[in-house]
């Protein structure tokens, strides 16, 4: 299991702003938001994402991740950057075997990066991302007189992800509780003596430091996009998923991941997820890759009373391994009763928080049947879901 924390508690002085820098804006969006969906994005963080906030930012940025449909939880930060790593690992899934700690400040960073970190962690318990130099690098005295002429290449710029095995960086961090800050967390990790791993980072994975660099940011994420654009012209599929619940007593009614309060809820053997269960079919057909009976049998006692939202992660990660990145869905319930109006905001941004989509890429509406069949006569619920996915892949 995988955890990240994304510290974003730095103050940006050097930006000329009186803000944190991970609040403004980057190609209309905060620079945060884009960060913490490259992570959300890979689908590969099963332990959850804790981003780390100034304490007086916490309530901003859990609504403004909120607004993206990003999952993450927000922490308040402590008096530096090594002090806010700790309380970002502390706020950790105490089961995550791996974690990746990563500057807010980066959201130019890969899936790529992010995959390399994590499977040198796995290998040798550490993988920290880092580029070479291209300039050649002078020691100085006080006076800045030349001392010396370091070998080139025996020299790295190191980025983030830094990704360690997690009882490795939480004992070096409570090690370096004492003694000298770090500027880093592979520092306090080298400090026990443990050999650290670099692994091939991104000369476009930059730190957000100063206006230029917001310049170049907005290049980078330009040229990216018209890349995505050029390399897909063919490469769109859709799919179409449908299901049908009855409704019965004593059960609780769950659409799209959200409880809704009602005298009855969806019979079945999970959770009864009517409006998930037709999207995953949805996602499933789109990829080519049967439907949810053939992946989560209702005869497994395994998902006995599954969590719909669980299965639908497995779904995304099984469409991202073929290649398949979703472009949108649209999902009609069809249920006379309860009226769900006042739900249907959630379960969209629920949907998005699922799919690591925006919340604009999804879409979740409801109808009733004028009373006419077994939705009509409040029998059951069903639901229509389609779905667009794009091959990342030729
Ligand atoms: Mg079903």
């Amino acid at each position: 299991m995988n955890a990240a924390v994304i510290v974003a508690a730095g103050r940006g002085t050097r930006m000329g702003m009186a803000c944190n820098k991970v609040l403004c804006p980057l190609c209309g969006e905060p620079v945060i938001v884009h960060t913490v969906r490259a992570f959300s994005r890979t689908g590969l963080f099963d332990g959850g994402i804790v981003v780390v906030a100034g304490e007086p930012e916490v309530e901003e940025m859990r609504a403004m991740l909120l607004r993206a449909g990003l999952r993450a939880h927000v922490v308040p930060g402590g008096e530096d950057r090594q002090q806010s790593v700790y309380n970002g690992i502390q706020a950790c899934d105490p089961r995550a075997d791996r974690i990746a700690i990563h500057d807010g400040a980066r959201p130019l960073v890969t899936r790529d990066v992010i995959e390399r970190t994590l499977e040198s962690a796995r290998q040798y318990g550490s993988g920290v991302a880092a580029v070479t130099l291209k300039d050649t690098v002078k020691q100085v005295n006080a006076a800045g007189v030349v001392t010396g002429t370091p070998r080139r290449e025996a020299l790295r710029a190191v980025q983030t992800p830094q990704t360690f095995d997690a009882g490795l960086i939480r004992r070096a961090h409570e090690c370096g509780r004492e003694g000298e800050r770090a500027t880093d967390d592979a520092a306090l990790v080298e400090r026990l003596g443990h050999a650290v791993h670099l692994t091939e980072g991104d000369v476009e994975n930059i730190k957000l430091t100063t206006p230029e660099d917001m310049l170049l940011a907005r290049q980078v994420i330009l040229k990216r996009k018209e890349q995505e654009e050029n390399e897909e012209p063919t490469g769109m599929r859709i799919g179409h998923g449908y299901d049908v619940h009855r409704l019965a007593e004593g059960r609780k009614l769950i659409l799209c991941g959200v409880e809704v309060p009602y005298a009855q809820g969806l019979l079945g053997h999970s959770d009864a997820d009517v409006a998930l269960h037709a999207l995953m079919d949805a996602l499933l057909g789109a990829a080519a890759l049967g439907d949810i009976g053939m992946h989560f049998p209702d005869t497994d006692p395994a998902y006995q009373g599954a969590d719909s939202g669980k299965l639908l992660d497995h779904v995304v990660r099984l469409l991202e391994e073929k290649g398949y990145a979703v472009n949108n869905v649209d999902l009609t319930i069809i249920c006379q009763r309860p009226k769900l109006r006042d739900y249907i905001e959630r379960m969209r941004r629920n949907v998005a928080g699922h799919l690591h989509l925006d919340a604009g890429c999804v879409n979740v509406k409801a109808t009733t049947t004028e009373k006419l069949g077994f939705e009509g006569e409040g029998l059951g619920i069903s639901c229509h879901a389609v779905a667009l996915v794009k091959s990342r892949r030729p």
